[in-house]
């Protein structure tokens, strides 16, 4: 359908279910020529970068990649510092700013965002109001609550991945810190390795879990060491996903989530 009066249409896409089930209800109850768009941090997990691919087919149109330039990592390296709860530079840096650059260049435009009705509090990927851009919440002006949301989905076959944050992201359970040294051997030995430059370089231990979460090794290199013991967190993200109730609770933040 062709673009209305010069008035760009965007979805901003985490790939988490709410934002999936706004970009799908778009496009079945008002279709448009939207632009889908998603903010990658570099570190996604590989069912996340299926999982975009899959949708952008659903949705019959490429979801564009909005980034910082550079991703997690680099910035790791370049700040000498991992993220964490009282530094949480990532989300801003990785996604809040380039997205809030990049949809300021589209005015006028509509910006939909995936909050719920039963989400009293604005969060998530919310542009600061400012001429030419208007904020539109289609799931919460139909009332769709999470288990609405779940439904929507469930109705069109659509899979969420377990989890849509950073492979390495300070944020997530143990549980997923587990089934990432199961799943990807590769990306938690990165992570660690990270840990080991980032400490090694300020001279002091820093890790990406924090110390008082839980009693378990903060370090990644004597979590590992603890799992390949055959020691399981209580709740893994495995665990979780036979209930399903609570199958797609995890650590991830709402931002990086929505
Ligand atoms: S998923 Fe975690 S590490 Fe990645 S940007 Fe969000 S808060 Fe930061």
């Amino acid at each position: 359908m062709p673009r209305q009066s010069g008035v760009q249409h965007v979805v901003a896409l985490s790939g988490g279910k709410d934002s999936t089930a706004l970009a799908l209800w778009l496009a079945e109850n008002e279709p448009r020529d939207y632009q889908f768009v998603c903010t990658p941090t570099g570190d996604e997990l590989p069912e996340m970068i299926e999982h975009w691919i899959k949708l952008g087919k659903m949705l019959g149109s490429r979801i564009l990649p909005v980034t910082a330039g550079k991703g997690l990592s680099a910035l790791i390296e370049q700040h000498t510092m991992l993220p964490n709860h009282r530094a949480r530079w990532c989300t801003r840096q990785l996604k809040l700013e380039p997205y809030y650059r990049w949809l300021a260049q589209q005015a006028p435009a509509v910006s939909y965002v995936g909050l719920r009705a039963d989400e009293s509090e604005r969060q998530g990927m919310v542009f600061p109001e400012t001429d030419g851009i208007t904020m539109r919440f289609p799931l919460r002006e139909q009332g769709f609550t999470e288990a609405d949301v779940w439904a929507f989905l469930d109705e069109r076959g659509v899979e969420i991945p377990a989890r849509t944050d950073c492979a390495r992201c300070y944020h997530q359970t143990l549980g997923e810190w587990w089934r990432l040294w199961k799943m990807h051997p590769d990306l938690f030995e990165a992570a660690m390795l990270e840990e080991e430059w980032v400490s090694e370089q300020r001279g002091e231990t820093y890790t990406f879990r924090n110390p008082s979460r839980d009693s378990w090794p903060a370090g990644l290199r004597d979590l590992r060491a603890e799992f390949e013991k055959g020691r399981v967190p209580p709740r893994t993200v495995q665990q979780i996903d036979m209930f399903r109730g609570e199958r797609r609770m995890t650590g991830a933040c709402r931002v990086c989530s929505l």
